[in-house]
């Protein structure tokens, strides 16, 4: 057997499990399918739970180091909603933190545990017995486990490995987002923001990165199928 635990993914769940694990003194391996670390921002921030969970850690201050407090309090589903009163929390606020960063946190933590790591490992194949679990990688090597956890995000691989179903009503509306250079005055861009959010709740634009813009735009319709990225074009107009 080559490890106690192979986790799959090495996202935040991935890491924070290697993590986890390590603390109880399990050997892990975290197989993760990309070479590098993502770029791309999804996550902009952690709430009040997440961030308790930090604390407990001994996470928090490497957090806080780069986070932005921001009062709790914002929408939900497109819904205004006012800040819970009495919230029996010591972190009642939101951290606005790039996932990237977050990622980047729980990685070096799980590592400094001991976890160990290999990127551009892809798993597309898994082989259970009495004994363990045997896992098929894109290379061709075969590492083994006693145990396996699938921490490889939403359209999971293990998930369809196991057969176990993800049933639910698909989507009737999509979001698409996107990062961009803005050359406009921060001015000009607050003021398009307030206009277009009169009619349009999801649409958004805000600074990530000096000129670099996250932009939330709503799609037209719905996408046959959800695994093909959609391409945006701008007309070139600006
Ligand atoms: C647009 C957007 C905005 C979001 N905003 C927020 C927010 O503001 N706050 C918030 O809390 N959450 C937000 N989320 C959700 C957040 O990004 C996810 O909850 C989080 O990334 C889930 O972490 P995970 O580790 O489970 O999965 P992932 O982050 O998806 O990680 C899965 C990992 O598994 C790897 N992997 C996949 N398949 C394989 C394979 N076959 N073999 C090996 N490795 C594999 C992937 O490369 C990836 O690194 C947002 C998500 C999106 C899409």
């Amino acid at each position: 057997m080559d490890v106690d635990v192979i986790v799959v993914g090495g996202g935040p769940t991935g890491m924070m499990v290697a993590g986890e694990l390590r603390l109880h003194g399990v050997e892990v391996l975290v197989l993760e399918r990309d070479e590098e670390p993502t770029r791309v921002v999804r996550s902009l921030g952690l709430h009040a739970r997440s961030i308790e969970i930090m604390d407990q850690r001994g996470l928090l201050d490497r957090f806080l180091e780069h986070g932005t407090r921001y009062p709790l309090g914002g929408f939900f589903a497109g819904i205004p909603a006012p800040a819970p009163e009495g919230l029996d929390s010591a972190h009642a606020y939101v951290l606005g933190i790039p996932q990237p960063v977050t990622d980047r946190l729980l990685t070096e933590h799980a590592v400094e545990l001991g976890a160990r790591v290999r990127r551009g490992a892809e798993v597309v194949g898994l082989e259970q017995d009495e004994h363990g679990v045997g896992v098929v990688l894109a290379d061709g090597t075969r590492p083994r486990a006693r145990y396996l956890v699938g921490c490889d995000g939403g359209r999971s691989t293990v998930r369809r490995l196991l057969g176990v179903d993800f049933p639910g009503e698909p989507s009737t509306s999509e979001t698409l987002l996107g990062e961009m250079e803005v050359s406009a005055s921060p001015e000009t861009v607050a003021a398009v923001v307030t206009e277009v959010r009169r009619t349009q709740k999801r649409f958004g634009l805000a600074p990530i990165d000096g000129a670099v813009h996250r932009v939330i735009v709503p799609a037209a319709g719905v996408s046959e199928d959800r695994t093909v990225p959609r391409r945006w074009r701008s007309s070139g107009n600006g």
